[in-house]
């Protein structure tokens, strides 16, 4: 019994989130922990309200008070409107990890039953491609910025690294794209490998996140910790669920320096909401979680025995398979209530301390560098013209501002000077323009803006990214075929 209730928010979410969320509240409170929960409301019903971000503006002072936040899924419109609610949660309490893990439990049968799969994802959680910055380009090219910070890649890193540690984990693969995306991914991997040399007991190793892919198919118990980016562990950690059970069974955590937010994977799956359907097996393991984050670890650990007895005992919801009955979501949380107190005999929760959060830096990141220069600048136009016919019209404009063109590419590959054979086109062009002064001497801003009105007597221009040297190598990548 604890000696003060646990102040929490409870987000109820959309679909089948009101009945998982209960459930998990009705077992919490039948195992004696005292909570004090603060019920708000995210997602659908505050998109009806008219939220545009789908946190109104109680939940966020709940959490802000709280700091502590249990959440079903909340619903996303796919492709068109709103930001989704939970990105923005994520975001705006800076829950910079997410932490995704997934093990082999008795009574739920898969096909790598037996292999003692174990294995936590841990997804950078407000970076890369889910910073959301997007724009069309032109009605037919649309951009997305993929933001990877190096006080990020740390943070993210030292975590992972802090985590292993707490749970007794010895290995961290980091998967990456690194070969692809050098200074991105690159980036990760780079403050991967210096960060790791810091905690020499953890094995840490790289990986290509497609060779991930594969080897979590092929030999999945070879990995115990997974860091990646937001994207590659959005996909990874799917992937793992699938591996031990499904989306029913992968319990999640987004943790901040500040606040921390526990749910399931799985999203509202409005074809059994309800329906008294649901498995409430995730959110229940999510709430786990949250219990051991505020201290409350042997109420966590009792539970966790409690779910394991229910599954191997055979209690199971619709969406496992075996050979008794299904249960509904009411009867599979009675079940568990009933086995409080009873220890598995097949499987047993996992040690584990408080984790070591990275705090939070009042300062603006940034990384020292004791030299930097301009080299050029990339101007982004629009143009139904073909290269052979820009590229002339730009070198003229270029004349006399200190600046030539390089070379123009059109998705990333080189077509001026040379057009290379079957490279289609679209109406976006990236024209590279070097300085032509002397060697190392600065391209200046006056010299960018009077191209850039140049230009404007004969394209639209989009957008324009410097080309910048920090510490004497290049901070720009090189278009396919440029020299
Ligand atoms: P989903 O809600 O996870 O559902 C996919 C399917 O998985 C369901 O149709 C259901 O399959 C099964 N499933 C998931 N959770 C289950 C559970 N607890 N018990 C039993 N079966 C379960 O994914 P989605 O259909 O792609 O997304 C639906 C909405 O949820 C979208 O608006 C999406 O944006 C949102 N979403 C929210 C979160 C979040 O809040 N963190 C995460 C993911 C998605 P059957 O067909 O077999 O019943």
């Amino acid at each position: 019994m604890t000696s003060s209730a646990i102040k929490l928010t409870v987000l109820p979410g959309d679909g089948i989130g009101p009945e998982v969320v209960s459930s998990a509240l009705k077992i919490i409170s039948a195992a004696g922990v005292r909570l004090e929960p603060d019920v708000q409301v995210a997602g659908a019903q505050a998109f009806q309200r008219g939220v545009e971000s789908g946190v109104p503006a109680d939940t966020i002072a709940s959490v802000e008070r709280t700091r502590l936040v249990l959440k079903g899924p909340l619903e996303t419109p796919i492709g068109f409107g709103n930001k989704s609610a939970n990105v923005t949660l994520r975001k705006f309490f800076e829950t910079f990890a997410n932490v995704r893990p997934v093990r082999e439990l008795p009574g739920v049968k898969t096909p790598y039953a037996g292999r003692h799969i174990d294995i936590v994802v841990v997804r950078e959680n407000v970076e890369d491609l889910y910073a959301g910055i997007e724009h069309m380009e032109t009605p037919a090219v649309a951009q997305c910025l993929k933001i990877i910070t190096r006080p990020g890649c740390e943070k993210i890193t030292r975590f992972a690294f802090e985590y292993a540690m707490a749970e007794g984990r010895h290995k961290i693969h980091c998967a990456t794209k690194s070969n692809i995306m050098k200074f991105t991914e690159g980036l990760v991997q780079h403050t991967f490998e210096d960060i790791s040399k810091e905690y020499a007991s953890i094995e840490a190793r790289h990986i290509l996140v497609d060779n991930a892919a594969h080897q979590l198919a092929m030999h999945p118990e070879q990995f115990d910790i997974i860091l990646t980016t937001n994207m590659n562990g959005d996909i990874l950690s799917d992937l793992t669920s699938g591996l031990t059970g499904g989306l029913g069974f992968a319990p999640s955590a987004n943790i901040g320096s500040d606040v921390a937010m526990f749910e399931a994977v799985h999203g509202s799956a409005p074809d059994i909401a309800g329906k008294n359907l649901a498995n409430p097996t995730a959110l229940i393991l999510s709430a786990i979680m949250l219990l051991r984050h505020v201290g409350e670890g042997n109420a966590a650990s009792e539970i966790e025995h409690a779910v394991l007895v229910t599954l191997e005992s055979g209690v199971r919801t619709g969406d496992m398979e075996g050979p008794r009955a299904a249960s509904s979501t009411t009867e599979f949380t009675d079940a568990i209530i009933s086995n409080l107190g009873k220890k598995s005999q097949l499987a047993k929760p996992r040690e584990f301390e408080r984790i070591n959060v990275p705090p939070a830096s009042k300062e603006v990141g940034h990384v020292n560098v004791t030299s930097r220069a301009v080299v050029g600048v990339d101007v982004f136009i629009e143009s139904l013209e073909y290269p052979a016919q820009i590229g002339p019209v730009l070198q003229r404009h270029a004349k006399g501002t200190g600046v030539d063109l390089k070379v123009i590419s059109n998705r990333g590959t080189a077509v001026w000077p040379e057009l290379g054979h079957g490279t289609s086109l679209v109406d976006a062009y990236q024209c590279r323009f070097v300085g032509s002064g002397a060697v190392g001497a600065d391209v200046t801003d006056a010299q960018i803006l009077d191209l850039l009105q140049r230009i404007s007597n004969s394209y639209r221009w989009v957008h324009i990214e410097k080309l910048q040297r920090f510490d004497g190598k290049d901070g720009f990548s090189k278009a396919q075929g440029e020299s």
